[in-house]
């Protein structure tokens, strides 16, 4: 029986775990954590939003536990502002399968569990470099699944396919209770929430389920450094940066300062602030003995939380590296091997990379032809008008964005997607632009925009 070691209890880690476990393998898995550590000590990683490609991943595997009781993600409801008290427009999106986010902390502290009445071994303790080599001599293939840890930095950039040099935005994300669950404005629906500020960055609240069971709201702001959202850099507590968030509503986003006025952080390590470079890595470690070691996860790419994609972006890498694996059968899991597995994952799945960034950027020239196409979309039920069916694509791409992203940045597949849709491309760019310019018009008026699902 092959033997596969792990480093990293988190999402990627655990996942190859099982499904190798599952396949027959000899797996050991190294946590600087144990399940009650993480449940009484940790922070989540993230909001960890996953979408049905994903979970459909969690379910083969027998590890999606908590779609019956935690709240469905249904959509996206998106306020598009170029400045402050300026709503341009918004999209209301249906997605085709729900999305779940789901404490990463309960996730791990039960798949650990659950591993190890699998058969799985598990080693409590933080693997320096040297142990490292030590656990790759005893094993066919070990794959690091540390996060953005120290250990990483034993994986070179990869200059060809990393597009930024520094981090893109400030980070802050708390997970907060005591809120209703629904939005005033859009109650038929439960929706991922955006606020994007063209010069600020964005703000955005997704539905999320806590380790103590309780339906919460995921908030995160992306700041662009030095701007008014570029607040959270010395905040010590999740009780701050609550507090700052809320400031920050009620001064940009009034609309939803209502669900978030009586909120609560759900424990005191459900926060986090920090910033990240967005950016791929090689897969290939090479340890002081000359023994290769293979990222995953993270530790193999890390994207800007913007669009929900980390975690996503894992689950697909490990589907296919443990496809991989299989198919290797006795043959050597040697650095050519990692690297051309690696190389499948991005023929695939670059595209969540390329979407991902699309969303950092100022919007693009087909894209503003998307959202014009689009505007009039409201999410409620039976409604099956071409510009929901555009709204309902976008938020389609988070679930896969080999969807829509190149129709972001060419404008004749930005066009050829909204003429299969409407049957024509010039109605719908006239009609949409023209109810956009009648709502500013409103707004300059000091009269309600009057955008779909807003209180007017
Ligand atoms: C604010 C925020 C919001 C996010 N929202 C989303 C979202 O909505 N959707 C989405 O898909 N993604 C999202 N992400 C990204 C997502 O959370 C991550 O991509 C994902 O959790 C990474 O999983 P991982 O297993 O690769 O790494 P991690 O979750 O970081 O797990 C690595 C584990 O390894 C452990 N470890 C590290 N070093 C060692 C060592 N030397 N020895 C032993 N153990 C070690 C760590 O302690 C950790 O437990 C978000 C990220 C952030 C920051």
């Amino acid at each position: 029986m092959r033997r596969i070691a792990i480093i990293g209890a988190g999402q990627a880690g655990l996942l190859a775990a099982h499904a190798l476990r599952l396949a027959g393998y000899d797996v050991t898995l190294y946590s600087d954590k144990t399940p009650e550590e993480f449940l009484t000590k940790a922070r989540p990683t993230g909001v960890a939003a996953r979408f049905d490609m994903s979970l459909e991943f969690e379910r083969e595997l027998g590890l999606e536990h908590w779609g019956d009781e935690a709240p469905h993600g249904e959509g996206v409801h998106l306020h598009f502002l170029p400045t402050k008290g300026n709503v341009l427009l918004t999209l209301l999106g249906r997605i085709s399968k729900p999305f779940l986010s789901i404490d990463l902390r309960m996730q791990s502290a039960r798949w650990m569990h659950e591993l190890d009445e699998r058969g799985g071994q598990i080693e409590i303790e933080t693997v320096t470099l040297q142990r490292l080599d030590e656990i790759a001599a005893r094993n066919d293939l070990t794959l690091v699944a540390a996060g953005r840890a120290e250990i990483m930095k034993l994986f070179p950039r990869d200059e060809t396919r990393s597009v930024y040099a520094e981090p893109q935005r400030f980070l802050a994300m708390v997970n907060v209770t005591n809120t209703p669950m629904e939005l005033p404005y859009a109650p038929w629906f439960r929706p991922v929430k955006f606020n994007f500020f063209a010069p600020y960055g964005e703000a955005f609240w997704v539905p999320w389920y806590s380790k103590g069971k309780q339906w919460c709201w995921g908030m995160l702001f992306e700041a662009k450094k030095g701007g008014p959202f570029d607040r959270f850099r010395e905040c010590k507590t999740g009780e701050e940066v609550l507090g700052r968030m809320q400031q920050l509503i009620r001064e940009y986003m009034p609309w939803d300062e209502e669900v978030f006025r009586q909120a609560e952080v759900c424990d005191e390590n459900a926060w986090l602030v920090g910033e990240l470079t967005p950016e791929v890595r090689q897969v290939v470690g090479t340890l002081p003995s000359g023994r290769h070691v293979m990222a995953i996860g993270d530790t193999a790419q890390s994207l800007d939380p913007i669009g929900g994609q980390g975690a996503n972006n894992g689950n697909k890498m490990v589907r296919i590296v443990v496809e991989e694996i299989l198919a290797r059968e006795d043959k050597p899991l040697d650095a050519d091997w990692m690297r051309a597995t690696f190389d499948r994952f991005w023929e695939r799945h670059r595209w969540i990379d390329r979407f991902n960034n699309t969303l950092l950027e100022p919007l693009t020239g087909p894209g503003r032809l998307l959202l014009i196409s689009q505007y009039g979309s409201d999410a409620r039920p039976g409604n099956q008008s071409p510009q929901q069916k555009i709204a309902d694509m976008f938020i389609d791409n988070f679930n896969d964005a080999i969807l829509m992203t190149e129709a972001f940045h060419d404008r004749d597949r930005a066009r050829d997607v909204i003429r299969k849709t409407f049957g024509s491309t010039r109605m719908p760019l006239v009609s949409g632009a023209a109810k956009i310019g009648r709502a500013q018009l409103r707004q300059k008026l000091g009269r309600p925009a009057g955008h779909p699902g807003t209180l007017r």
